[in-house]
C-alpha cells in the first residue's frame, strides 16, 4: 500500500481482514493523508475534510472487519448543518438532514416556489442517486460498456450526462441564489460548475438524506480509528517511509522500491498517492490531458472569545460568484471568492471561551512554471492574500480582525508538499465534461497487480466516494 491518507487506510484495513499480509507505506510520520486535525495550544483545525458524509460507507468498513463505527470515534450530527449569506446580505440556514426540513427551510425563507422547485430537483438527484451509486460510483469502471446499465432512454434522460451542473440547476430553481448554492457543489471536486455533471446534485441530496456529521475531537480521528482498525487485523505501518518507484516484470508488479532503495516484493500493489504522478513511479512520463483540478488557500485562526449565532459550517457568498470561476480558469488567486468557515462546537477542539476557525476560499494549483500560473510559496504574498480574505469577510458581515490571536496559513503549495502531488491540486483532475467518469484514472491497472484507490481515482474525491473507491479495490482483490 503506498499512501496512508484515508483510502489508503480503508483499503489496508479490508485487506489485512481479508488475510492479506499488508504493508503500507508513507512518506509522513503520520497517517491521514489530508484527513488531518492540527492541534496547537488548545486549538484544533480539521484542515482537510470538515464535513462527513455518508458515514454508512466506513460504518461499511467496520462492521466487515470488527467492532463497530460508532464505537471507535465519537460520531456528531451537525444541526442545523449550512448557514448561507448570499452576496445581497439574504441568508438560508439550512437543516442538517431531511430533505423535507431542507425543503421547508428553504421555502419559509426564500418562498414556497423556491422550496417546489429543490424539491423536484432533489427527485432527480434520488434517480440519478438509484442509478449510479452501485453502477457506477461503487464499481471498477473497464470502459464504456459499463455504462450500458443506464442506456435505456428514460434512466439516460434521468442522468443526462451531457447536462452540466449548472445548466441542471438553472433549468430547475426558481431562484438565483439556489444557483449559487447548487453551483458551489462543483467545488467539491474541484471543478466549474459549468463542466461538471448534472449529476453532482446527488451531492445534496446525500447531504440532506443522510446527513451531515462532524467527528468529536476533529475528523482527524477516523485516520486513526482507520489506522487502528488495519493494524488490528494485521497490517504493518512504515511510516516516514516514501516509494520511489514501482517495479514491474512482463506487464506485472513486483514490489516497491522506497526512498532508502530497499527493494520490497509484492504480488500486489495498492496506490493512495496522487493518480497524476503514478505513472512516473514505473517510468511512464505520458502526460495527461485532463484539466487539473482546484486547489483550496486556508486559514487556520485562532480566534479569542465567542460568536453569537455563528454556525458550525457557514458560507459567504460574493455578490459575483462566476467571477470566482473566471479566476480559478485563469490559475490566480480569487479576488472576490466565497468563503467557508468552520468553527466547530466542540470542547476538544478550543479553549472554553474560544474559537478554533477554519476559513477556506477555492484556489488554483500551484503552478508557478505553467505559463498563467501562480507561485504560492510566497510567504509575504500568502499573508496579504489572508488578509484580503479576513477583510473580505468584515465587510459581508463578520469581522473577526480583532480578535485572531495567531493564524496558520495552509496554501496549496503546502497541500503539494503534504500529500505528494506537488502542486495541492486536491482531487487530482477535475471532473470536467459528459464523459468524465471515464477519464478518471481507474482502480484497476494499468499494470497487472496494480490497483488504485483514493480522491484522484474513480469514483472520486471525498471521504465517501474515497471509502467507496477503497471498498471496490478491496472487492476486486478479494481474499488472500
Ligand atoms: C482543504 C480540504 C478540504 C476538504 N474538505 C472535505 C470535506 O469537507 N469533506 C470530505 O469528505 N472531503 C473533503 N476533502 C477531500 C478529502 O480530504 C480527500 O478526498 C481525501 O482525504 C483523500 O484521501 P486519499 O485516499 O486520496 O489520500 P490523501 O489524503 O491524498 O493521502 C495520500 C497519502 O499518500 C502519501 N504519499 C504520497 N506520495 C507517496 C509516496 N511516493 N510514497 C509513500 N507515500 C506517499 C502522502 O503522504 C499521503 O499521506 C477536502 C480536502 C482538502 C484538502
Amino acid at each position: 500500500m503506498i499512501g496512508a491518507g484515508a483510502g489508503g487506510l480503508a483499503v489496508a484495513a479490508r485487506l489485512a481482514a481479508k488475510r492479506h499480509e499488508v504493508t503500507v507505506f508513507d512518506t509522513a510520520d503520520r497517517v491521514g493523508g489530508k484527513l488531518y486535525t492540527l492541534r496547537r495550544d488548545g486549538f484544533a483545525f480539521d484542515t482537510g475534510p470538515s464535513l462527513f458524509t455518508l458515514p454508512a460507507v466506513y460504518r461499511d468498513l467496520f462492521m466487515h472487519t470488527g467492532p463497530p463505527l460508532e464505537s471507535e470515534i465519537d460520531l456528531q450530527e451537525c444541526e442545523p448543518g449550512f448557514a448561507y449569506q448570499f452576496g445581497d446580505g439574504s441568508r438560508l440556514e439550512l437543516p442538517g438532514s431531511s430533505m423535507g426540513r431542507t425543503v421547508a427551510a428553504i421555502g419559509d425563507q426564500f418562498g414556497p416556489s423556491a422550496g417546489e422547485s429543490w424539491r423536484e430537483l432533489m427527485r432527480r438527484a434520488a434517480d440519478i442517486w438509484r442509478l449510479t451509486r452501485t453502477n457506477v460510483l461503487g464499481t471498477a469502471i473497464r470502459g464504456r460498456r459499463q455504462l450500458m446499465s443506464l442506456s435505456r432512454p428514460r434512466d439516460l434522460r434521468t442522468v443526462a450526462p451531457w447536462r452540466s451542473l449548472h445548466d441542471m440547476g438553472t433549468d430547475a430553481l426558481t431562484d438565483s441564489r439556489l444557483v449559487t448554492l447548487l453551483d458551489r457543489y462543483a467545488t467539491y471536486s474541484g471543478s466549474q460548475p459549468r463542466k461538471a455533471p448534472g449529476a453532482f446534485i446527488t451531492i445534496p441530496y446525500v447531504e440532506a438524506t443522510f446527513g451531515m456529521w462532524h467527528i468529536g475531537g476533529g475528523l482527524g480521528n477516523l485516520a486513526d480509528a482507520l489506522c487502528r482498525r488495519a493494524e488490528k487485523a494485521g497490517a504493518q505501518f512504515r511510516l516516514g517511509t516514501g516509494v520511489r518507484s514501482i517495479d514491474t516484470c512482463n506487464g506485472a508488479v513486483t514490489g516497491v522500491v522506497t526512498d532508502s532503495d530497499e527493494m520490497v516484493p509484492a504480488d500486489i500493489v495498492v496506490s493512495d498517492v496522487d493518480s497524476r504522478r503514478l505513472p512516473a513511479m514505473w517510468g511512464d512520463d505520458a502526460s495527461s490531458t485532463q484539466t487539473d483540478s482546484y486547489s483550496g488557500f486556508a486559514i487556520l485562526a485562532a480566534v479569542a472569545g465567542t460568536t453569537d449565532g455563528l454556525r458550525h459550517h457557514s458560507v459567504w457568498f460574493p455578490a459575483d460568484y462566476d467571477g470566482e470561476f473566471t479566476d480559478l480558469a485563469a490559475g490566480r488567486p480569487v479576488a472576490d471568492p466565497a468563503i467557508y468557515v468552520c468553527r466547530p462546537v466542540d470542547p476538544q477542539m478550543a479553549p472554553p471561551g474560544d474559537e478554533a476557525w477554519f476559513i477556506l476560499v477555492n484556489a488554483p494549483r500551484h503552478a508557478p512554471d505553467a505559463p498563467d500560473g501562480h507561485d504560492w510559496s510566497d510567504d509575504a504574498a500568502n499573508e496579504r492574500y489572508a488578509d484580503d480574505v479576513l477583510d473580505l469577510l468584515a465587510r459581508r458581515g463578520m469581522d473577526i480582525r480583532h480578535r485572531v490571536r495567531w493564524r496558520i496559513l495552509q496554501t496549496p503549495f503546502d497541500l503539494g508538499l503534504r500529500d505528494g502531488s506537488g502542486d495541492g491540486a486536491i482531487y487530482g483532475t477535475a471532473a470536467h465534461g459528459a464523459m468524465s467518469v471515464l477519464h478518471r484514472a481507474q482502480n484497476i491497472g494499468p499494470v497487472r497487480g496494480l490497483f488504485r484507490v483514493g480522491g484522484t481515482a474513480h469514483p472520486g474525491g471525498g471521504l465517501p466516494l474515497v471509502g467507496m473507491s477503497a471498498e471496490i479495490v478491496a472487492e476486486e482483490i478479494g481474499r488472500a
